[in-house]
């Protein structure tokens, strides 16, 4: 039987199947593999004495904060203040989504507390990124997040006091009272012990706990960088070197349309500035 781990605890792990939640011990061999179950990953059940994880399906990716697998979209958000929005941060973000193959949605949460000054539409225009606005708290602008729940593995990402945890409450809250189950998610305390978990919510999944909310782009090699910016796909081919990293070089077409109004400023300067970070750090190595 296959299905989908939800929650793990003390060995234990909760697989989501066709037929409900099944408790599953995963078979020791996987210790030796290195390879241990995951929240999020797909699973093959096979019924011992009692179930057991026989097998992991292939991962999608793998996040470290949350330790989740196969995460299809995240929710980068965003506050207009309180704290204030911060470009260069989301641009981590964003690099970081499109390096794990996971879908980025941009989210503008409190908007209740003053306008957006647009700097984050006006630098995306260039992209195919989505910026929504909310205000979390009141409960305003959460449409987009509910109906696009369906068939992915969501997560909530951004710096702290954005929101985050407001705008699960507020997703998760009405949704199971809507289906009129009482939760103890619902009153959960800040103290007690949490454990990361997958609610299933307007028939797709969402992670329970913030995912990261700083970034560390040191993964990141130079040969994999011009990949993570979705609007050099059209021009980087056409670089007059095949090496090119559309910094200093002639005839560089991600330049040229950058002169041309055609990729954003503020874009390519943080290009330029994690290659420049990516290349200082090896030298040190
Ligand atoms: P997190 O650290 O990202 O999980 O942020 P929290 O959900 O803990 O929220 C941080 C603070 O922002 C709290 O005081 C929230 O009440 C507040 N907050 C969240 N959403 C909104 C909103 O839409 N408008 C305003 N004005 N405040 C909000
Ligand atoms: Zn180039």
């Amino acid at each position: 039987m296959e299905g989908l781990i939800v929650k793990g605890i003390g060995g234990f792990y909760y697989v989501k199947t066709s037929t409900g939640i099944i408790e599953c011990k995963a078979r020791g061999i996987f210790r030796h593999k290195d390879l241990t179950p995951m929240i999020g990953d797909n699973v093959i059940i096979t019924e011992d004495d009692s179930p057991i994880i026989s097998d992991i399906l292939p991962r999608k990716n793998k996040l470290i904060r949350p330790p989740v697998a196969n995460i299809t979209q995240a929710y980068i958000i965003f506050s207009i203040k309180n704290p204030e929005m911060n470009i260069d941060l989301l641009n981590r973000f964003l690099i970081t989504c499109e390096y794990f193959n996971i879908k980025a949605i941009v989210c503008i949460n409190k908007i209740d507390l003053g306008s957006d000054s647009n700097q984050i539409e006006d630098m995306l225009k260039k992209t195919n990124y989505k910026v929504i606005y909310i205000a979390a708290k009141e409960g305003i602008g959460l449409d987009y997040i509910k109906n696009n729940l369906k068939g992915n593995l969501s997560v909530f990402s951004g710096p702290s006091g954005v929101g985050k945890s407001t705008l699960l409450n507020k997703i998760v809250g009405n949704e199971l009272m809507e289906t009129g189950e009482l939760s103890k998610k619902i009153k959960r305390g800040k103290n007690t012990t949490r454990h990361c978990e997958i609610i299933e919510v307007g028939q797709g999944f969402l992670v329970d706990t913030p995912g990261f909310s700083s970034i560390d782009c040191e993964f990141i090699k130079k040969e994999d960088l011009e990949n993570l910016f979705p609007e050099f796909d059209n021009y980087k081919s056409q670089c007059k070197f095949n090496n090119c990293s559309h910094n200093k070089e002639v005839g560089c077409s991600i330049k040229e349309a950058l002169s041309n109004g055609e990729i954003d400023k503020t874009r390519y300067e943080f290009y330029i500035k994690v290659l420049e970070e990516i290349n200082s750090r090896r030298k040190w190595k």
